[in-house]
């Protein structure tokens, strides 16, 4: 399905605004919040039949959905963890969506470097049954491979007492494009949803039962009260702001941990396969994965005091991901190096009362629903958006005593749906809209605004007429990843591509000063001092 957006419902935000001012709508669902989990849960309802609304405080994944490790996967180590379920879940799930979405999943080969015989046996086995699980939906059958197929996969890796390696093979995805692709998809079939409309208050009725939302137009400062027959809170990090609207009392849900990953230029890791470590120096999994170009590597696990939209990596992160990608790079990466870094935050379940400890939420998704009716969806991962979604709505009808109706997301092609996508065009990712946007490029409609990003004036138009792009940061950091692959050349083609939104979007120069100052002030978060701060050298 390509560009079938009725008249009333483009992708144009004041038309979606002025969906949600006419007092007179009922919604039958609508969802706080616009990353994966809100995405999936709006689709899911919009398929099923009913009139549904997602609002989105900021812009559509600016939380951790545009901050995940990029991987549409089953998991490897939570088999290790003896999740077999979930594994089996997000292996299904991680099919489905290579198959709904072939444009921005593409099967990833990965190599676990194995340095003992003991280490052979153990991932030799458990990838078989990691392969066995996901059934027909596999992306291929693991294998042993010699050292020096390893070497010659893997140029700078550690060679002294390497024995040879296993390859498998995940999903490996662009998280915000999918993101808006859903955002797309959503209006195509009829549903709304708003960037930069926060959810302030929930609405009861004399039953104490939640039956509207009331909303903040960040861009306006106007306020709507919308009715509501169910609400859903599918906030991630920020569940318990919403619970606590509900019941002030409520205890805490949740407490937050931070992943941090940095991004370095290919020749640091010049291989197409992507490097799993299961055991770094503290346990933990690192992953290098090759990414537009670039690569990604992380991530960490660090307990931070309070969730932010803009989560700041510590430099114990930083220093431990230097350290040990430097081990199986071709030359060592130095702070100047990074390209970028980026954190996000994941949900771990609140110590209960009298305990000290948190433990890790299950990576499988729970459902919470509130005397109030409130619906509540924590945990889970990207690659099982769909499956969240149609499981929350399966509750809400069970709970609510609607009418059972059956979700079609399975087999639903993704907006931007396109087979055998060239990796190489610098415009893969969007899909079946590649064509026209090439098309204005040949046309002469503007020009390159940067080589090495392959980044061009059509894009920045397009975000804003097709994509529902806002602000610089929304086309500099989610609907191109420029932010994420390189921060410092971002930051140099933000005035001319501020200058650019400002002709679409009808703004004046001091939008433009306003927009190119925010911009900086935040990119400088992404970029690393040369010098580590004194308390750390
Ligand atoms: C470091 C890291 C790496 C990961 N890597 C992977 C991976 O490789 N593969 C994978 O499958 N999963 C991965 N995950 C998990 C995956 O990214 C998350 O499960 C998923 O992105 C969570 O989506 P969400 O919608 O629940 O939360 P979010 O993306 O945080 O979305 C919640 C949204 O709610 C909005 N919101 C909050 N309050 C309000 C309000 N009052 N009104 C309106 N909107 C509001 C926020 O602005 C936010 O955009 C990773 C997670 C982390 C932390």
């Amino acid at each position: 399905m390509q560009n079938s957006f009725s008249d009333g419902n483009r992708p144009e935000r004041s038309l979606q605004v002025k969906r949600v001012a006419d007092p007179q709508t009922t919604w039958d669902v609508v969802v706080i919040g616009g990353g994966a989990t809100g995405l999936g849960v709006a689709l899911d309802a919009v398929v099923r039949g009913y009139r549904t609304l997602l609002v989105e405080q900021a812009d559509f994944a600016k939380g951790t959905s545009s901050r995940s490790t990029k991987l549409v996967h089953g998991g490897v180590r939570y088999l290790a963890q003896g999740d077999v379920r979930l594994v089996r879940e997000a292996s299904i799930e991680r099919g489905l969506l290579c198959r709904n979405a072939p444009h921005l999943v593409r099967n990833q080969t990965f190599i676990i470097p194995v340095y003992s015989w003991w280490d052979r046996l153990e991932y030799t086995l458990g990838l078989k049954v990691y392969d066995w699980i996901s059934g027909k939906l596999t992306l291929g059958s693991s294998v042993f491979i010699s050292r020096q197929q390893t070497i010659d996969s893997l140029p700078g890796i550690r060679t002294k007492g390497l024995l040879g390696g296993v390859q498998y093979h995940d999903g490996q995805f662009d998280d915000s494009r999918l993101a808006i692709n859903l955002v797309q998809s959503l209006l195509e079939r009829g549903g709304c949803a708003i960037n930069y409309m926060k959810v302030s208050g929930l609405r009861k009725g004399s039953d104490r039962k939640v039956n509207g939302v009331i909303l903040e137009d960040r861009e306006s400062g106007l306020t709507y009260t919308v009715n509501a027959k169910a609400a859903i809170n599918a906030t991630g990090v920020f569940v318990d702001d919403i619970l606590a609207m509900d019941n002030p009392a409520a205890p805490k849900s949740i407490c937050v941990s931070q992943g941090v990953h940095l991004v370095f230029d290919k020749k640091f890791y010049p291989s197409e396969q992507a490097l799993m470590i299961p055991k770094t120096s503290d346990g933990r999994v690192l992953f290098a994965v090759p990414w537009h170009n670039k690569v990604v590597v992380g991530t960490t696990d660090t307990p931070v005091d309070e969730a932010r939209l803009e989560p700041q990596a510590q430099e114990k992160e930083i220093r431990f991901i230097l350290e040990t990608a430097s081990g199986y790079f071709t030359q060592r990466p130095t702070r100047n190096d990074v390209l970028s870094v980026f954190a996000g935050l994941r949900p771990l379940a609140a110590p209960a009362k009298g305990k000290q400890k948190t433990k890790e939420i299950s990576r499988s998704h729970k459902i919470m629903v509130s005397p109030s009716n409130l619906f509540t969806i924590i945990g889970g991962k990207w690659t099982t958006y769909r499956k969240m979604g149609q499981d929350m709505m399966e509750r809400v009808e069970k709970h609510l005593h609607w009418s059972r109706t059956k979700s079609t997301t399975a087999l639903m092609h993704i907006h931007g749906y396109a087979e055998s996508p060239d990796w190489q065009d610098p415009l893969y990712f969007y899909g079946s809209d590649a064509k026209q946007l090439r098309q204005r490029i040949v046309d002469g409609d503007g020009q390159w605004i940067s080589d090495s990003l392959q980044l061009h004036e059509v894009q920045v138009r397009w975000a804003v007429e097709n994509e529902m792009a806002r602000t610089v940061e929304d086309v500099l950091s989610r609907r191109t990843r420029a932010l994420l692959l390189d921060a410092r050349e971002s930051v140099r083609i933000c005035p001319q591509v501020a200058a650019i939104m400002a002709d679409a979007l009808g703004r004046d120069k001091a939008w433009i000063t306003g927009q190119v100052d925010a911009y900086t002030n935040l990119a400088n978060g992404y970029l690393l001092s040369e010098k580590e701060p004194a308390a750390l050298v």
